[in-house]
């Protein structure tokens, strides 16, 4: 067994590894020293649920967001204690999820030695995981740790500016690279902006754009993107997912093309009459489907549907979509179709230039230009990720060839170029090259448990 483990990163996944390892130890009868090293002393919330607004909310339904793998009405009974008239079929706010992390992992901690787990939490940042013939070193501040096996559960790599973004814009304080960080800072003080020009449709773009509209009720935002479209919305009412059985999903697999795959869906879809249902009922095979799709149509995906998909798959909570329409219907939002070219300094504020269809350029300016091109995996070039960097540097792991994260096995161990690490797993965004659906919560539950069983039994 296992003596000593390294986790580290501080958000959902880890708590959702913790809860499961702690569950999971009851039985083992040594004990199991796990150190945790998060760079911030409360951690579970990580990037989605740590911005306390009543605005930005779960786009899962409440009863399917439990953190456990076979409990995953476990958030919606917590929300329910506080709340009788919850729905499961509700969409809540995100700050209440980050609430109930927090409660289970204070209840995982408080088990943990009965368990036969010893937890030692480090409110610092890994710098680096060496790989060695039994186990790892983590290097943290000035400490250099042996552990027997490491769990990368790291999100997404930190944002990096566009590459059209010319340096003096980015100097002058007006563009802002990662939303979230941006939403989660105090209010600066300074007069709100007339004109805020998103960079991006999907969902970061709505949460921004409402979350701002909502702080700053005099501005005016205009949001672009390639399609100029806004993601789908959820019906209030959920409908249940079209089963088939599995007869759609095998007729996909059995094809693995993407030109197919958008045919045999738009005829499901003229079948059955509801896209949701059918897209929902494709849910719990994606993983399947995605491993079965050769290189060169996974490029094709990313080029042609990954666009089409993402507005789909991840749809707006039904609220969400009518205050959105609300602020389009007064005149305060905006969407635009076109593809940026360049962003520029102008002043005191920023110059966007747009090729947008039927028209040669079109220029734009605004007091504040926010990115909000959703979730960074690029390993390919410049990692602004200091621990990703040392292991990519080091060839301890290997870029996903498309830019989704790093090469692994399906279970999360990392590759490297002799082969695969039997010690170092990942968890969440890193594996979208390997399972394409792995950053939401069904999906993270679900693999830390099995990363848990692993780790007991190793
Ligand atoms: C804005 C937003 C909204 C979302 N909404 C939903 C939703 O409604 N439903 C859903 O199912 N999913 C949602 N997701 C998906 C989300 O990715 C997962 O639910 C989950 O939060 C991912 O957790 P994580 O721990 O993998 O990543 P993160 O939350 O990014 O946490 C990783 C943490 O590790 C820390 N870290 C990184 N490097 C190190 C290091 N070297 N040492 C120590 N710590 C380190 C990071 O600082 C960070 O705190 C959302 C994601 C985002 C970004």
């Amino acid at each position: 067994m296992y003596r000593r483990v390294a986790l580290i990163g501080g958000g959902a996944a880890s708590a959702a590894l913790l809860q499961a390892l702690v569950e999971r130890a009851a039985t083992q009868p040594a004990t199991l020293h796990l150190d945790w090293y998060a760079d911030t002393d409360q951690p579970g919330r990580g990037v989605a649920y740590g911005i306390d607004s009543p605005r930005l909310l779960l786009n899962v339904r409440a009863a399917s967001m439990g953190m456990f793998s076979g409990k995953p009405q476990a958030f919606l009974d917590f929300a329910r204690e506080r709340d009788p008239g919850i729905a499961g079929t509700d969409f809540l706010p995100r700050r209440l999820y980050g609430d109930y992390l927090q409660a289970e992992l204070a209840r995982a901690l408080a088990l943990a030695p009965a368990r036969g787990i010893d937890v030692r939490l480090r409110p610092l940042p890994a710098a680096a995981v060496v790989p060695e013939a039994d186990g790892v070193t983590v290097l943290c501040g000035d400490e250099q740790t042996h552990a027997d096996a490491a769990l990368l559960a790291l999100g997404t790599l930190p944002p990096r500016p566009l590459p059209f973004v010319a340096a003096e814009a980015l100097a002058q304080g007006r563009y802002v690279v990662d939303p979230w960080a941006f939403l989660a800072r105090p209010a600066s003080g300074h007069p709100p902006p007339r004109r805020v020009l998103v960079l991006g449709l999907g969902l970061t773009a709505v949460d921004v754009i409402l979350e701002l509209a909502a702080r700053w009720p005099q501005t005016q935002f205009i949001a672009l993107s390639r399609h100029g479209h806004l993601p789908e919305a959820h019906r209030a009412q959920a409908a249940a997912p079209v089963d088939d059985g599995g007869a759609l999903f095998e007729a996909l697999h059995e094809a693995p093309q993407v030109r197919r795959w958008m045919r045999q869906l738009r005829e499901a879809v003229a079948a059955s009459g509801d896209w949701r249902a059918v897209i929902d009922g494709l849910r719990p095979h994606l993983q399947t489907l995605w491993q079965a799709l050769p290189p060169e149509e996974r490029a094709r995906f990313l080029r042609h549907a990954r666009w089409a998909w993402e507005r789909v798959r991840h749809r707006m909570p039904p609220q969400v979509a009518e205050a959105v329409a609300a602020l389009e219907g007064e005149g305060r939002l905006e969407c635009l179709r076109g593809r940026v070219r360049a962003v520029t300094a102008a002043g005191d504020a920023l110059r966007v230039q747009l090729s947008a269809p039927a028209e040669n350029l079109r220029t734009l300016e605004g007091d504040l230009v926010i990115q909000a091109t959703g979730l960074n995996t690029d390993l390919r070039q410049d990692i602004g990720h200091p621990l990703l960097r040392q292991m990519a540097l080091n060839g301890h792991l290997l870029p996903d060839p498309l830019g989704l994260g790093v090469q692994a096995e399906a279970d999360g161990r990392l590759r490297h170029a002799g082969g695969t690490w039997p010690q170092i797993y990942t968890i969440g965004g890193l594996l979208r090259g390997t399972l394409w659906e792995s950053t939401a919560m069904p999906e993270i539950r679900q693999h830390a448990r099995v990363l848990a069983e692993r780790i007991l039994a190793a």
